[in-house]
């Protein structure tokens, strides 16, 4: 079977303005040009897979019942705008965490590349020619574990704020999802 080319995105910061740890499905809004620049993607055949930290669990602010509804809001205000995401996967963990179960170590938490290794072998994904977009360092460094090529959002949500970039590894800088897209679908 042909590899496929991916998109993994980050969720805070790249597809929805970020909100420290957004608890409730009336708090998402997406960002401009979000959904314009998924679609974009996926109408050259990339697969579309969200790939989000959600240590709000693990440190008992919100269950994972709940974020199931927040994901679920999610993928219909992004199918409304006509873009569909593939696959979400999202890490409860933190090492720090108060709630037990997800007190560990694991191996999905970003900068790990745990989730996209994930995704690449449930979805026959090529790594080598595919995409991590995010507005983070762990975003970036994710990425490069993995693998991936990386593209930093720029737009004041993350640790690329204001006018300044931390020094960090990505390939590509760019303001939102749409410019991302056209860089890559030309
Ligand atoms: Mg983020
Ligand atoms: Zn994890």
């Amino acid at each position: 079977m042909k590899k496929r080319r991916a998109v993994f995105l980050d969720r805070d910061g790249t597809i929805v303005v970020h909100k420290p740890y957004l608890s409730s499905p009336n708090q998402l809004e997406l960002l401009p040009n979000a959904s314009d620049g998924i679609r974009l993607f996926k109408k050259h055949g990339y697969l579309i897979v969200v790939i989000t930290n959600q240590s709000g669990i693990a440190r008992g602010f919100f269950d994972e019942d709940r974020l199931m509804h927040i994901h679920k809001k999610l993928m219909d205000m992004l199918e409304e705008a006509g873009a569909v995401i593939d696959d979400l996967y999202y890490c409860p963990h933190h090492i720090e965490g108060i709630i037990e179960h997800y007190k560990v170590d694991c191996t999905c938490r970003k900068p790990k590349p745990g989730m996209i290794l994930d995704a690449a072998r449930k979805h026959h994904i090529d790594l080598a020619q595919s995409l991590i977009i995010g507005d983070s360092e762990t975003d970036m460094l994710a990425g490069k574990n993995a693998g991936c090529r990386c593209v930093l959002i720029k737009n004041g949500c993350g640790s690329a704020s204001k006018d300044k970039i931390i020094p960090m590894d990505m390939d590509y800088v760019v303001k939102d999802l749409l410019e991302a897209a056209r860089i890559f679908t030309q």
